[in-house]
């Protein structure tokens, strides 16, 4: 079974103690995971992809500007990816298997190619790790779900702001998008 991992959002401003719309120490707390789920999919030669929120600053027709404030602005460090992942995408982002994007929503496959890029590669499995469990990572799961891809969802390596949200994202993932939660 051909697979790929989505990093989805694990950037200073999701993560770092001072981000603009932080999870905070759940955030930073599966760093080391989400680190090594990525080196083992690098190391695996699997396709390692990373969609990743980035905002125009001052973007006011964007509906996320009614609900949170700036965060993840073009050009900003904010948008970085934290701690050892940037270290580690710096290393790998040469390799052929490694796709970064931009995303403007929740979900990794809106308005991005990556469909594309999993379909060209006949992959069928998404693995699925980063924040917010209840926000990006479950909009990102849906889709994959509606689009027909198996999805794993690493649960070591998947945070949110919101523990409730966090917990029944989980739950949702297994018992309506027919995840494997591992
Ligand atoms: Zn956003």
């Amino acid at each position: 079974m051909k697979r790929a991992l989505i990093n989805v959002d694990y950037t200073y401003d999701f993560v770092a103690e001072n981000g603009k719309l932080t999870c905070g120490v759940p955030g930073q707390a599966i760093e080391g995971k989400i680190v090594a789920i990525t080196k083992e999919f690098l190391d695996a030669g699997d396709f390692v992809t990373f969609g990743i929120d980035a905002h125009e600053e001052g973007d006011e027709l964007h509906p996320e500007s009614k609900l949170f404030p700036a965060h993840n602005i073009v050009g900003t460090s904010g948008m970085d990816l934290y701690g050892g992942l940037k270290e580690l995408y710096e290393e790998h982002k040469q390799n052929k298997n490694v796709f970064y994007f931009e995303k403007t929503r929740y979900s990794a496959f809106t308005g991005t190619n990556l469909e594309l890029k999993l379909r060209e590669r006949d992959i069928k499995e998404v693995h699925l790790v980063g924040v917010c469990t209840d926000i990006c990572v479950l909009h990102t799961a849906v889709d994959a779900y509606n689009k027909g891809f198996d999805i794993v969802v690493h649960k070591d390596a998947v945070a949110s702001f919101n523990q409730a949200g966090h917990e029944w994202a989980l739950e949702h993932f297994k018992n309506t998008l027919g995840a494997t939660v591992k």
